[in-house]
């Protein structure tokens, strides 16, 4: 048992003062506001809930700036940055795959996020079970080796398009059969340990059938795992789900699946008003990924509606073109007043711009992933805590009413002194304890991948 004092702390109702935590077995055994702090006690000035990355693609980390050039039709686009994104996968073995996530895990923890559900479907030989959990296991190595919680969210992938087109050559390294998956499933439940825990993933309406789709949400529903897809990110995805279906491919989900709290809609950019107030009533969670929908030019979710129509949402660093969680609200916000022209979209009445926003993506994350969820520190829940630096020149002279609007919109240096995860501290005087070695065991893959045969 350990015992956690903090100056100030963020619970679910606002700041408190002098809050001291019991932390046991890696949870928060108990929260006492108003404390005496005891001499033994670990002290902080400010604490916080550490944030779930809620959609990771970590190999995508080793693709991040390289495909910033215009190509020769001048035609750039999400699907054109796919086919290049393909060229890498192909590329990735375990080894390769270990020390990219590494590196990727090692940066969400510097950064704040406490948890990542790694959206996995880079099987490399899905014909090898082997194969297949090797590269698991590297991913379960990265995520031990950076302190991470991983939410691992294996996922099925299994056609080309809405008309049931065969895979590319691309794609074909990530479609394990039905039943295989469900295999790879359960070996995985077993191997993750109690550090972990599993989600079940479809990639998205357009790459799997809907009868596998019926199938996978029965087996999440069955076993109570959350349960992942993209969704609409794309207006060519919404058009193709339309000319295929009749429907659009979030009225489709509403309309053929029972979809509630335990789904994660990553993304859901393109939705239109009818889809937005009935998803928004099913309780399920939007997993938003700015920096990458920005990269990408997949367009603006409807933020505001959302946020009124009492929407949960995540946030998610997605293809790793940034990985900083004060980044991706930050963004999410800048977003909507680019195209609204306002300022402070997301701000509810009693709470600024940053305060609404941590808190919903501290909660919707949580939901996202499975974990005991609330929009901040409580009782139950895992010691998954983040300690600002009172000092940083971002949070000098706020109090309470702007601390977190400071944190998200007050630039640079990142006020992040401390990461714990599970209790146990992972980032130290704002540096996490493997940085340089992770670093160059990254730097040398990147060198193999891009520079040796076949790169
Ligand atoms: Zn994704």
């Amino acid at each position: 048992m350990a015992r956690l004092f903090a100056d100030k702390a963020w619970l679910a109702d606002g700041w408190r003062r002098n809050v001291r935590l019991t932390l046991e077995a890696g949870h928060i055994a108990a929260l006492e506001t108003g404390a005496k702090r005891a001499p033994a006690d670990d002290a902080v000035a400010l604490l916080v809930p550490g944030l779930v990355n809620a959609h990771s693609h970590a190999f995508q980390r080793a693709f991040a700036g390289r495909s910033e050039f215009r190509g020769p039709a001048g035609t750039d686009s999400f699907w054109t940055w796919r086919e290049q994104m393909y060229g890498l996968a192909g590329r990735i073995e375990p080894r390769a795959l270990a020390a990219i996530a590494h590196q990727a895990y090692t940066e969400m923890v510097a950064s704040g996020y406490t948890s990542v559900a790694e959206f996995h479907y880079l099987y490399r030989d899905p014909s090898d079970p082997a194969v297949v959990d090797a590269m698991l296991a590297a991913l379960v190595e990265a995520a031990d080796a950076s302190g991470i919680r991983l939410i691992y969210v294996p996922v099925l992938y299994e056609r080309g398009g809405f008309g049931g087109q065969a895979l590319s050559s691309g794609q074909a390294r990530f479609a394990l059969p039905f039943d295989a998956y469900v295999d790879h499933a359960e070996r995985a439940a077993r191997f993750l340990g109690p550090a972990h825990s599993l989600a079940l993933g479809a990639h998205s309406l357009r790459a799997v059938t809907p009868d596998s789709l019926r199938r996978i949400a029965a087996l999440a529903r069955e076993r109570a795992l959350p349960m992942h897809v993209h969704v609409a990110e794309q207006r060519l995805e919404v058009e193709d789900c339309l000319a295929v279906t009749g429907a659009r491919p979030v009225q489709w989900l509403l309309d053929n699946l029972d979809v509630d709290a335990r789904w994660c809609l990553v993304h859901a950019t393109h939705l239109d008003r009818e889809e937005l107030a009935r998803l928004a009533g099913t309780g399920a969670v939007v997993c938003l990924c700015p920096s990458t929908e920005g990269n990408l030019g997949d367009g603006l979710f409807p933020l505001a509606a959302w946020l009124e129509a009492g929407g949960r949402m995540a946030i998610g660093s997605d293809s790793h073109v940034t990985i900083d969680p004060r980044e991706e609200l930050r963004w999410l916000e800048y977003g909507q007043r680019l195209q609204q022209e306002k300022r402070n979209v997301a701000a509810a009445p009693d709470r600024g711009t940053g305060a609404r926003l941590y808190s919903a993506a501290v909660e919707g994350g949580a939901v996202a992933a499975g974990l005991p969820a609330g929009p901040g520190i409580a009782t139950g829940m895992p010691a998954d805590l983040v300690a600002l630096d009172a000092g940083c020149a971002a949070l000098a002279g706020h109090s309470e009413a702007t601390l977190l609007d400071a944190l998200l919109f007050c630039g640079q240096p990142s006020p992040i002194e401390r990461v714990m995860v599970a209790g146990a501290w992972r980032v130290v005087d704002g540096r996490h304890a493997t940085g340089a070695d992770t670093l160059r065991r990254y730097a040398a893959t990147l060198a193999s991948l891009y520079d040796g045969p076949g790169g």
